[in-house]
């Protein structure tokens, strides 16, 4: 089965930036109920994607105070679980994060072996990719960042 997952949040200055569980030095940082990972966020929703199982906002709902300031880990690992607990096994995933500034290229490798460590994959079988919007639309113009996540899970 293969899932797809979709985030984005709104940059703001003096927020912190954490992608793919690094914290990148940057004046702008991403306005958010936990903190605000997106590309964690569209991990979490590629997993339940292809086991159909609902989406972030149902299982961490923003309103609930637990998940205030939570490190976004946790609900990846939270849906690791829920695949296994499902009979399957993750193959790969695949992310793309769109983000005008700072540069990801010095981040990417870190942010590889975090998804690889919170999944129980190889390096291998996680790509992380970045790229700009061309200073196009509101990611262009630094007002947000998006990520896509693909991946696909199979029954063990
Ligand atoms: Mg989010």
């Amino acid at each position: 089965m293969v899932g797809f997952g979709f985030d984005v949040h709104r940059l703001a200055e003096g927020e912190s930036l954490v992608l793919a569980g690094v914290t990148i030095p940057s004046p702008i940082g991403t306005v958010a109920h936990s903190d605000g990972d997106v590309v964690l966020h569209a991990l979490v929703d590629a997993l339940l994607g292809a086991l159909a199982l609902g989406d972030i906002g149902e299982h961490f709902p923003d309103s609930d105070p637990q998940w205030k300031g939570a490190s976004s880990d946790r609900f990846v690992r939270h849906a690791v679980d829920l695949v296994r607990n499902a009979g399957c096994r993750i193959v790969n995933v695949d992310a793309t994060l769109v983000l005008e500034s700072p540069k990801i290229l010095p981040y990417k490798e870190q942010m590889r072996a975090n998804i690889a460590e919170m999944c129980g994959l190889p390096l291998e079988r996680v790509a992380m990719k970045a790229t700009t919007s061309e200073r196009i639309g509101y990611v262009g113009r630094k007002e947000g960042v998006h990520a896509y996540v693909i991946c696909e899970v199979q029954p063990l």
